[in-house]
């Protein structure tokens, strides 16, 4: 899978509140990306918990706090192609016409930090994940679980991703195309965009493609076309489509592996069992041994613990 991670807080309603955050599951690298709202919290745990990694923002979260601020839907228009622009010099261009029709907008964008929401200016390869909508959707589904004991949280979370991974393990094992459906897709739409652009050789792996001011140039070598969304999608943009055309060369060949069909089947292979009957466990030593704090309760000052709290306290280790 693309090394991109969508992150948010998920707040529990249960007896201990607290907030649903996984750290163990992935190493950090140069190569991961989180996205989230940045809320200071988030940032924070990162920067310390992954200080490889590159942090984008949301920018549907930018963009609710614009219409909350600004109201203008012109300039929020323009906002958003300046966070989706590939290239420097278009980002330039569009943040120059959002400054002459709204200064103080420009400059709030300007202190939520451009190279956080600018895909042009990001440090590291977020793709085109561009907003953390995932993770909303993933907060809703769980929307009635969080009021649950954490065991039973966990529980209805495996259970929810056995039923995705086997539904997406179906689907991919069905599928016959060499790279996913949404990016054969993809292709199709990049291909009919290239069909009629010239081009010309540079030399024998790279080319000119397009006319005039739309010029760009593509380096089968690298992979790269100076329109930047080749390099930055890892999908042949249009003028790249063009030049396998033209060279008789196929189109999946120059996109990344993570679009292939079989990563697809690759990612959801895995079996996610349930932790079964207690009676049935093996648990090692070294875990059993493993001294459990009660979780920090948040209740009344001077209220006396519950029972359940009581409960948790006096249980010394994990079973
Ligand atoms: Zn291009």
């Amino acid at each position: 899978m693309r090394p991109v991670i969508c992150i948010d807080g998920s707040h529990l309603k249960g007896q201990y509140k607290g907030t649903l955050l996984l750290k163990d599951v992935v190493d950090d690298s140069n190569q991961l990306v989180f996205v989230s709202d940045r809320k200071k919290s988030i940032k924070w745990a990162i920067t310390r918990l992954f200080p490889l990694s590159h942090h984008g923002a949301c920018i549907w979260h930018i963009e609710k706090n614009l219409i909350a601020r600004y109201s203008s839907s012109n300039v929020i228009f323009l906002f958003k192609r300046a966070a989706l622009a590939y290239r420097v010099s278009k980002f330039d261009q569009l943040m120059t016409q959002i400054r002459t029709i709204r200064p103080s907008m420009a400059s709030y964008l300007e202190r939520a930090g451009i190279s956080t929401w600018s895909r042009a200016h990001f440090v590291g390869n977020r793709y085109n994940v561009m907003t953390n909508n995932i993770t909303e959707s993933l907060n809703s589904v769980l929307r009635r679980q969080k009021s649950f004991p954490i065991t039973l949280l966990i529980e209805n979370i495996t259970s929810l991703m056995q039923r995705w991974f086997y539904e997406r393990k179906s689907a991919s094992t069905k599928c016959s195309t060499t790279v996913t459906p949404k990016i054969d897709d993809e292709l199709r739409k990049s291909f009919d965009a290239g069909a009629t652009l010239p081009v010309r050789n540079l030399d024998e792996l790279i080319f000119e493609v397009g006319i005039a001011t739309e010029l760009c140039t593509v380096d089968l070598i690298g992979n790269t076309c100076s329109c930047r969304e080749f390099q930055m999608r890892q999908i042949p943009c249009s003028h790249a489509s063009r030049v396998a055309c033209t060279k008789e060369k196929s189109l999946y060949d120059l996109c990344s592996p993570y679009y292939t069909t079989e990563y697809w089947r690759a990612a959801y292979n895995e079996v996610l069992h349930l932790v079964g009957r207690e009676s049935d466990w093996v648990v090692p030593q070294s875990i059993r041994s493993v001294k459990v704090l009660p979780p920090n309760i948040r209740r009344a000052p001077g209220r006396p613990p519950t029972q359940c709290q009581r409960s948790r306290t006096e249980r010394s280790t994990f079973r």
